[in-house]
């Protein structure tokens, strides 16, 4: 019996959505998922600028840590504030002591004129801002940065853009990190997809994914039955499969526990060794969390038919890199007081335009 484990990896999430809790309800009800995206995230990160986009990550990358998770995969997106983005978000991550991959997710649903456009099909031209979102991704990785080229989703992006980040990516070598399929809007991703996809490529949901692509993929099953998009099934699926929270914070814990709820309601005859070993697949993208230290408040650790049913158990202790950074409840590098004032006044701006 162990109370250590290595640090844990969230493999999709939104730091930018930290601040989104508490948001004045939307204008028009939501009642399916292109309506939740219309209403809520769209509206949400057009109006994000870069100090709502660093406090909310600092909060976010806090959370993270205080639940034992030492490395985030991150899908940015924030139209009206592209330039600089992805090093402002690599900053609030490294100031608390959280490693990160990001990336610029890149849409066309973005008119030359900053209106959502009413359609994009596969021949909508590369809009301006997709443009700009490839162009940060670059010059993010050419400085040295952390990062894969983000795509919004296949049904927000014309095939100009889907094959200039397909491009960018291999030239760069890195992969794509990508929305697939997550609602049955997207069903023709797979199609569109297939050709482009490789062994790097981060798919994100899969739950309408109707052929093989290649590609790790990423279940987040909180998410999937807050939008009420379906199960992705992820144990039937080829892939590596990966865990994230999809912006819901980044306690992976919890998620995981989630997912094997799930997963059993789906066949019962399936053991929490499975969704263990989703957890361990982060270890694939994020090596370096095996150097970070978790000590936990609970001591059987290492044995999954005990933490899929322990509910309480804490991080006492986080070291990344050797180098303490979380400790019974205190923040070594960081005044937490200061990211949770500075972070509830962002939000209140973000709502305020929000309202406006
Ligand atoms: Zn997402």
């Amino acid at each position: 019996m162990t109370h250590t484990t290595p640090g844990f990896v969230c493999a999709h999430h939104h730091l930018y959505s930290s601040l989104a809790r508490g948001m004045p309800a939307p204008p028009l009800p939501t009642t399916d998922f292109i309506s939740i995206l219309e209403n809520v995230w769209w509206r949400l990160d057009a109006a994000l600028d870069l100090d709502m986009i660093y406090w909310s990550a600092a909060l976010g990358a806090s959370e993270a840590l205080a639940s034992g998770t030492t490395c985030i995969i991150d899908h940015h997106e924030s139209p009206n504030a592209i330039e600089g983005s992805l090093a402002t978000i690599a900053k609030a991550c490294r100031d608390v002591g959280v490693r990160v991959n990001t990336c610029y997710g890149v849409t066309d649903r973005w008119s030359d004129t900053g209106q959502l456009s009413p359609s994009v099909s596969p021949s909508t031209k590369m809009s301006s801002a997709a443009r700009r979102g490839l162009d940060e991704c670059h010059s993010f990785i050419k400085s040295g940065g952390d990062a894969m080229i983000g795509v919004h989703a296949a049904f927000t992006c014309g095939d100009e853009t889907l094959h200039a980040a397909a491009d960018l990516a291999k030239s760069l070598t890195v992969g794509v990190h990508i929305h697939v399929a997550e609602g049955i809007d997207d069903i023709s991703a797979g199609e569109r997809l297939e050709g482009l996809a490789q062994d790097n490529w981060l798919l994100v949901h899969g739950v309408h994914l109707d052929r093989q692509l290649l590609g790790r993929l990423v279940h987040n099953p909180r998410s999937n039955m807050n939008n009420a998009v379906g199960y992705a099934r992820p144990a039937h699926k080829p892939n590596t499969i990966l865990l994230g929270t999809d912006g819901i914070g980044a306690n992976m814990m919890e998620e995981a526990r989630l997912a094997y709820a799930r997963l059993r309601e789906d066949d019962v005859s399936q053991t929490p060794e499975t969704v263990a070993q989703w957890l361990t697949n982060g270890y694939e993208l994020f090596p370096n969390a095996k150097q970070d230290t978790v000590v936990w408040s609970y001591e059987h650790m290492e044995n999954p038919w005990h933490t899929a049913f322990t509910t309480h158990m804490q991080p006492i202790s986080v070291d990344v890199d050797g180098e303490r950074v979380y400790e019974d409840g205190n923040f070594l590098k960081i005044d937490i007081q200061e990211i949770r004032r500075k972070a509830n006044e962002q939000a209140l701006r973000l709502f305020e335009r929000l309202e406006a």
